[in-house]
């Protein structure tokens, strides 16, 4: 009867565990679709630069529709976030000391930019 109630508890367990890795993978997709997207967007709003005079850096004299959708809240906020994200990826890469990770110290000790291996 115990044991009976413990696998019971335990599959439960388990099922539980591999809906919270599935909503995991879904979750993590969905932040990498997004950010995708965002830096479509990105780039879309590098080439709408609105001049004070109301021209489009995309040629556009008056009223560029694109620059429009552009410059709405939403986007330029999702950019400026993007922008940051990557700003802290960058500084933590520049941060991060590379000579302290033994595989890439013994990686190039022993083998040449190729990827051939030093034979001396
Ligand atoms: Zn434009």
């Amino acid at each position: 009867m115990l044991r009976e109630r413990l696998a019971a508890a335990r599959e439960a367990a388990d099922e539980a565990y591999k809906e919270r890795t599935v909503y995991k993978e879904k979750m993590h997709a969905a932040y990498g679709s997004r950010e995708n997207g965002v830096r479509y967007l990105r780039k879309v709003n590098n080439l709408h630069i609105l001049k004070p005079d109301g021209r489009c850096s995309c040629g556009m004299r008056r009223g560029c529709r694109t620059a429009e959708v552009i410059y709405t809240h939403w986007v330029q906020s999702m950019i400026q976030k993007l922008d940051e994200i990557d700003k802290q990826r960058e500084a933590e890469l520049t941060a991060a000391d590379f000579e302290e990770d033994w595989t890439l110290t013994l990686w190039d000790r022993y083998m040449n930019d190729d990827g051939t291996a030093r034979t001396a």
